[in-house]
């Protein structure tokens, strides 16, 4: 343990962030664009001793990480999602893990809104149509995409960011059917509110019916492979798939088999298994006509990334002075 604490950031962050930790902190940074090699990501966190790290989705926190350093008491993920991080191993060695809930929904709402967007009026194959010389007339019967407005949209877990996505349907008259680990009445009474009417039912009726499917559960054992062949083979073949939650989520050989197969109209995926997806992967043979792919930027605007990095690091300094982090991990997924 050092007089000052040593603080490892695995990227570089919002400026806020960083003069939030520097004001109690040695900080030491992976200069990178890309995330460090986990095998580097150990070296660092064992050379520099560290008694915090801020760390990111993208970085694997398993316990060879968490046990480079022996003075390791605090872990902060600049992320609401927590998957990454090895909870078992940090709980029994007293690390504190922070993360950033309720920052960043509304941002990865509207993401994902684009993403439906984009997917039902053809937005990027139109874009590219137009960049690669291809816009000769206006066509009757060119580029013709799905309505939006007065669709049947799906909300696969209708947690903090599954609420807000529903929340936006009101501006364009869906019908909202959701699915969750049991009815959440709470979440009815806000759409209610704005107008929508939440159905919940069973996630084979819910596959059936919808025209768009938005998931929105978090990286569970019992969500990997939620969407398989079978509930993919449910949907309807003009139905998107749209995923801002985790890769993982979706069974990837089976997506890929709907997406030639035609047993769905097109996926728009902000996050893909694995992340990120090599530029060789089968996946991305399909054009942009079926396929829409983001570097899994949810939460990336200039305001959201700002506050979670402060955020992160609020939680990152609580957990180096032995207090709980004012967002807990271990405290969220029932540790404490
Ligand atoms: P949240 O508030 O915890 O919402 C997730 C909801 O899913 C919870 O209400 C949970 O119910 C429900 N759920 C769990 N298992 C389910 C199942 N099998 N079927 C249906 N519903 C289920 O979390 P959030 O803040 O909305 O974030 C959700 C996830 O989005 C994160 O975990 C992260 O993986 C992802 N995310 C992605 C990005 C991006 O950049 N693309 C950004 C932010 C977050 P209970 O409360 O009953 O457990």
């Amino acid at each position: 343990m050092h007089d000052t604490p040593r603080v490892y950031v695995t990227r570089q962050i919002p400026q806020a962030g960083m003069e939030r930790l520097e004001e109690e902190c040695d900080v030491f940074v992976w200069d990178e664009p890309t995330a460090p090699p986990r095998d580097r990501l150990v070296e660092r966190v064992a050379d520099l001793r560290v008694d915090g790290l801020f760390c990111n989705v993208a970085d694997t926190v398993d316990e060879a990480v968490i046990d480079a350093s022996p003075d390791l008491r605090s872990i902060a993920t600049m992320s609401v999602g927590y998957d990454h991080i090895d909870l078992d191993a940090a709980a029994e060695r007293d690390v504190a893990v922070g993360h950033t809930p309720g920052v960043l929904s509304e941002t990865t709402a509207d993401l994902g809104w684009a993403l439906l967007m984009a997917a039902a009026r053809r937005v990027v194959e139109a874009d590219q149509q137009v960049h690669d010389g291809e816009w000769t007339a206006w066509g009757p019967t060119i580029l013709l995409g799905r309505d939006v407005h007065d669709a049947t949209l799906g909300v696969v877990g209708l947690g903090r960011i599954g609420t807000a996505f529903a929340r936006r349907a009101a501006g364009f008259d869906m019908d909202v059917l959701y699915t969750h680990t049991s009815r959440n009445e709470a979440a009815e009474a806000e759409l209610a509110s704005y107008g929508i009417d939440a159905e919940h039912c069973t996630l084979t009726e819910l596959l059936e019916r919808v025209d768009f499917l938005s998931l929105q559960v978090p990286l569970l054992e019992e969500t990997e492979g939620l969407i398989g062949e079978e509930e993919l083979r449910l949907m309807d073949d003009e139905a998107v798939l749209v995923n801002t939650a985790r890769g993982e989520v979706v069974d990837t050989d089976a997506l890929d088999a709907a997406l030639e197969n035609d047993w769905i109209r097109h996926a728009a995926l902000d996050v893909t298994d694995p992340e990120p997806l090599p530029p060789t992967h089968s996946l991305l043979r399909h054009a942009p006509e079926k396929l829409t792919v983001t570097p899994h930027i949810g939460s990336a605007s200039i305001e959201t990334r700002s506050e979670m990095a402060v955020m992160t690091a609020t939680n990152l300094l609580a957990g180096l002075r032995d207090e709980r982090p004012p967002h807990s991990a271990l405290a969220d997924a029932g540790y404490e």
